[in-house]
């Protein structure tokens, strides 16, 4: 397969970066990714707007036109026979002599590479997952997405020995979102519940698209701050991202949720963001 090293194609095995890169030394970095089915890019508007977004907030210019990362995107899925899986993008500060200042003149480094990967009907889609809770330790500008990922590394392993699938985070009595993805509770009276954007979140690009969905199909969306505690009672609860879609979620730190499988409103939306995807990657 092949890789995207600052304006060039090359093997995987023979991508490189500088070490005294910033996305290395200092984290300094933006990352996305955007998911691919039948080798057409789903909700990429969205990852680029986000993308563009992120980079402005640290005053990393971007590092090719939008239409032109498109046109790289489509080279990779094409010459990497991607159907399935999802196209990743990093852009960094860019690479000099370390310090913790930079260079207004600095050139970012911009590296792309696809990863293949089932993303519809895997196991965890049909039967659901468990997640754990764990604290929030993330710095405060959680709607940047940059590659500081260590708290969600961390989370992440530190809920896998109790079979959790994802940590779902919780700050000042809150849950926050999933390590990497975003979390929803279903209530009693079926209210779809998800934390409103801020700066303590990721604006998911996967949660966008399916509140626009929930909205047309009449479904009743709440967004508000939620505890754990009204998450055990919830009836149905579900995670969203770009590479796992809609997960339903069945178990939230060793609470059962509803009645332990995934309910019919979680199947619904489900059904429906997939349907927005295959109608995405027909087009
Ligand atoms: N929240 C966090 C912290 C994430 O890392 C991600 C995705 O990686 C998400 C939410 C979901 O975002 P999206 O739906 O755009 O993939």
């Amino acid at each position: 397969r092949i890789a995207y090293v600052n304006g060039s194609y090359v093997l995987e095995s023979e991508a490189r970066i500088s070490v005294f890169d910033r996305g290395f030394l200092f984290g300094d970095s933006i990352y996305e990714v955007s998911a691919v089915i039948g080798g057409h890019l789903i909700d990429n508007d969205l990852h680029l707007d986000r993308l563009e977004r992120s980079l402005r907030e640290l005053d990393i210019p971007m590092p090719l036109p939008r239409n032109e990362i498109v046109v790289m995107q489509r080279t990779l899925i094409a010459r990497n026979e991607l159907d399935e899986g999802v196209v990743y993008l990093q852009v960094t500060r860019g690479s000099e002599d370390r310090n913790f200042d930079y260079s207004d003149t600095l050139k970012p480094s911009f590296v792309a590479f696809t990863q293949k990967k089932t993303l519809q009907d895997t196991a965890a889609h049909r039967d659901g997952i468990k997640v754990g809770l764990v604290d929030d330790t993330r710095w405060v500008r959680r709607d940047i997405k940059t590659t500081m990922l260590l708290s969600q590394v961390q989370a992440k392993r530190q809920v896998k020995a109790s079979g959790c699938g994802e940590a779902w985070m919780v700050q000042d009595g809150f849950i926050t979102e999933g390590a990497s993805s975003t979390a929803f509770i279903i209530t009693q009276a079926g209210k779809i519940v998800t934390r409103p954007n801020s700066r303590v979140t990721l604006p998911g690009c996967t949660r966008l698209a399916v509140l626009q969905s929930a909205a047309s199909q009449n479904l009743q969306v709440e967004e508000r701050l939620f505890t754990p505690d009204e998450a055990y009672l919830a009836c149905e609860a579900f995670l969203t991202s770009a590479s796992s879609f809609v997960t339903p979620v069945v178990e939230i730190a060793g609470h059962r949720i509803g009645e332990g499988r995934p309910g019919p409103i979680t199947r619904r939306i489900q059904r429906i963001y997939l349907e927005l995807a295959l109608s995405q990657s027909a087009a």
